[in-house]
């Protein structure tokens, strides 16, 4: 378990200054010069060697992502961009960074523009954050004003920080989506490679990174590679804010150490599940678009990368949704269904048409009014949609559909069932 003196989030909970002088007074912003002094690839190569791994969902090596840009200009501007569109159901730790702990994210601006060479850092806030967007703009008019931003600033390395409000489109918060968004255009996703260090925002070497990845490396850098990769096991390491939502004593964001177990989590922040853990049904682990779990085998899950992946879900952007017994799961499932629906870009077929064809299936399972057989169709329309389409909202609205009739079939059967039977009661033909 973290001990506050690890904590990298100060002030998660806003009790605390979020002025810059009562970020400085917590550690933020100290010996910022001093690092960069020690130079590009010292940089790149700590946080390489601290072991982060995106903390936007995706989990891919952030120090990894920071090498691809090119070492040397071939004329076009570098950028660092900044994905601050949260979207993910069950998931809202960048919101409290930006509206509790802003200074985080500007240091970590600063520091990973440096390391790639970028003078513009652009910071894509979600449509709907508007109060998180104006505690952010007032902290970056606030290092203006103290000279830590801006040409020829005390720090001795020019960049400029730009603010960019979406308009609420979840897919937005798709690297490339939002790039074409932040260039002015429909957010639709581009294919993949050429990936963004390459091709990014205007043509040039950019690198998209989630808002906590970024917040956290000035601590990393000033505590050392060695100080977060002892939190957590190989491969899974560093301190992380977790999200803990739905059917727990006390709901919250908390940052702790990779690696602990969900009852242990459950049991020291959220005040334990309602009605005890004998009442706990499900969990969606890592926001909307990982696979749900039954209780008996999430209560002792490790909560890293590696942990979820062995329930047959994923860590991603450490979001849980928590779920007791009083839950209808089939509906539960039907509404991220509905979701991704609404959220597809209609870009291509599989997402487009899949989409919505499983959510009307979905919408008649809630109800029983399915036929059994459907339940193996589903599911295969689901490995048609999954790996099959352009970015990654296709197999975000297949896996929680998987992980219901892997976990859940029945449920699902005993559904249709019942309303079989009332039907046969009211003397209503069913089709064959
Ligand atoms: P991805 O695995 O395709 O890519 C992850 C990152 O690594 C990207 O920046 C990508 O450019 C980079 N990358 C991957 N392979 C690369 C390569 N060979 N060369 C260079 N760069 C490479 O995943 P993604 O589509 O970016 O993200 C999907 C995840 O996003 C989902 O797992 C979900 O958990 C998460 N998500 C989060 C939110 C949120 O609100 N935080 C919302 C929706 C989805
Ligand atoms: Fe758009 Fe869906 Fe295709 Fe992604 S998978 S590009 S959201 S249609």
């Amino acid at each position: 378990m973290l001990r506050d003196q690890d904590r990298i989030f100060t002030n998660i909970y806003g009790l605390k200054d979020k002025s810059l002088k009562g970020a400085m007074s917590r550690g933020h912003w100290d010996g910022t010069k001093q690092l960069l002094e020690k130079g590009r690839d010292w940089i790149v190569n700590e946080v390489k060697a601290s072991g982060l791994r995106g903390r936007g969902g995706a989990g891919f090596p952030t120090g990894l992502k920071w090498s691809f840009m090119p070492k040397e200009s071939d004329g076009r501007p570098h950028y660092l961009v900044v994905n601050a569109d949260e979207s993910e159901p069950g998931t809202c730790k960048d919101r409290d960074i930006l509206r509790h702990d802003p200074h985080t994210l500007i240091e970590g601006c600063v520091i990973a523009s440096f390391a790639m060479g970028a003078n513009h850092a652009f910071i894509y806030v979600r449509g709907e954050f508007m109060r998180e967007r104006e505690a952010l703009q007032a902290a970056i008019d606030e290092c203006y004003e103290y000279g830590l931003l801006g040409k020829n600033n005390k720090l001795g390395y020019d960049i400029d920080i730009i603010v960019h409000h979406g308009a609420g489109a979840y897919i937005c918060g798709e690297e490339t989506a939002l790039l074409e968004s932040l260039e002015g255009k429909k957010g639709q996703p581009r294919l993949k490679p050429p990936f963004p260090a390459n091709m990014g925002l205007y043509g040039c070497p950019t690198t998209v990174n989630n808002v906590e990845s970024i917040a956290v490396t000035p601590t990393i850098l000033r505590r050392g590679a060695g100080w977060f990769s002892s939190f957590g096991r190989p491969n899974n390491v560093g301190t992380k804010l977790f999200m803990i939502s739905g059917h727990v004593n006390r709901p919250c964001t908390v940052e702790e150490s990779m690696g602990v177990t969900f009852r242990e989590m459950i049991e020291k922040h959220a005040g334990g599940i309602r009605g005890g853990w004998d009442n706990l049904l499900a969990v969606i682990p890592g926001g909307a678009s990982c696979p749900v779990v039954k209780a008996e085998d999430m209560m002792d899950v490790v909560l890293d990368f590696d942990g979820l992946r062995e329930v047959k879900s994923s860590f991603g952007t450490g979001g849980m949704i928590v779920m007791d017994k009083s839950t209808d799961i089939i509906k539960a499932i039907w509404r991220i269904a509905a979701f991704f629906k609404h959220e597809s870009c209609g870009q291509c077929t599989p997402c487009r048409e899949g989409t919505g064809w499983m959510m009307r299936v979905m919408e008649r399972m809630v109800k029983g009014n399915a036929q059994k057989r459907e339940i193996d169709m589903l599911f295969q329309v689901t490995k048609q949609i999954e790996g099959h389409t352009i970015c990654a909202l296709g197999d975000a609205a297949a896996w929680p559909i998987q992980g219901l009739i892997r976990n859940f079939r029945p449920e699902i059967e005993a559904r249709i069932d019942q309303y079989t039977r009332n039907a046969m009661a009211h003397g209503v033909v069913l089709e064959a």
